[in-house]
């Protein structure tokens, strides 16, 4: 397994509220190594993503959002707020480009092999990222980029997303709806933000939305009465990328589900099973999960279930 991460992603830091610390901050990687550590280390392999271009960041975004953004990210110590709840500091910029470079070079090598499995351990996140808008934490769609680099730089036909964060994945939705290589599949907790994913915005996206305190076996239940596995084994991906946030977690107070980490890795085994089991490639994204114990124990859930799969 490969597992990429980069300083800069710790510099990265979203503006606070007051006196309140950004759930969105850097402590969060911390808790996400410290689950790596648990790991043995013959399991995996780190290395350190290369830098995107801004072209790239065209496979998924408006070139004019693209282009804004660059233009005004920061380079002093102001920082640019860019939504109620997200902001640009001066390494915001770079962090970005290290995860999207990160999330393109997993595409080539999972693809290319014998390395099958790569895990993104950086941030910011990327699934509320628009076409042409950043939300909620998010200013890049990196999981979207990702799959439109499989798609256009390796003609790859059917790619899968599986993004079970506790928050509809609405960017990603956003840009892959109707274009049918990708296929998002998608749960969260309904009504909740974003307030989206229900009804689907097009045929190649599949939601599962889920009560207010749905447990792991509500969960479970859920996702298997939805057809996702069926749908996931028809269609064959070529390579399945995980939107893998953790906020979705019992301990996790920004949403009001109650899975524990046990149910993340029965997710992350079960969606690997159905889309094509032990050599199918995979890449795994960091989202959300902002209770930093719960988060280390869901990341080591996920990686080990991933490692095996
Ligand atoms: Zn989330």
């Amino acid at each position: 397994m490969l597992i990429y991460s980069h300083p800069v992603c710790w510099k990265h830091e979203n503006e606070n509220d007051v006196m309140l610390p950004h759930p969105e901050r850097p402590e969060r990687l911390d808790a996400v190594m410290a689950a790596i550590d648990r790991l043995p280390p013959v399991r995996y392999r780190r290395l350190e993503p290369p830098l995107a271009d801004k072209v790239d960041y065209e496979l998924a975004h408006d070139p004019r959002y693209v282009d804004a953004i660059f233009r005004q990210a920061p380079k002093g110590h102001n920082p640019l707020r860019v939504d109620g709840d997200t902001s640009l500091n001066q390494y915001t910029l770079e962090a970005s480009r290290r995860v999207v470079g990160g999330a393109m070079d997993a595409v080539d090598r999972v693809l290319a092999g014998p390395d099958r499995r790569a895990f993104l351990a950086t941030r910011p996140p990327g699934h509320h990222a628009a076409p042409c808008r950043p939300a909620g934490f998010c200013v890049f769609n990196n999981v979207a980029i990702a799959a439109y680099h499989a798609v256009r730089h390796h003609g790859l036909e059917r790619v899968a997303i599986v993004d079970f964060d506790v928050h509809h994945g609405d960017g990603t939705e956003q840009i892959v709806a109707n274009s049918a290589p990708v296929h998002l599949f998608s749960s969260f907790q309904h009504p909740f933000y974003p307030y989206s994913g229900i009804p689907p915005l097009a045929d190649n996206c599949h939601p599962v939305p889920l009560e207010n305190l749905t447990d792991g076996e509500g969960f479970r239940r859920a996702i298997r009465d939805s057809g996702w596995f069926d749908t996931l084994a028809e269609f064959q991906p070529q390579l399945l990328l995980f939107s893998a946030g953790f906020d979705a977690h019992k301990q996790d107070l920004l949403g009001g589900l109650l899975l524990l980490e046990e149910d993340f890795a029965w997710i992350t085994r079960e969606a690997i099973a159905a889309a094509g089991g032990d050599d199918l490639p995979v890449v795994s994204l960091l989202e959300g999960g902002y209770d930093l114990q719960a988060l280390e124990d869901s990341v080591l859930a996920h990686l080990q279930a991933l490692d095996a799969g």
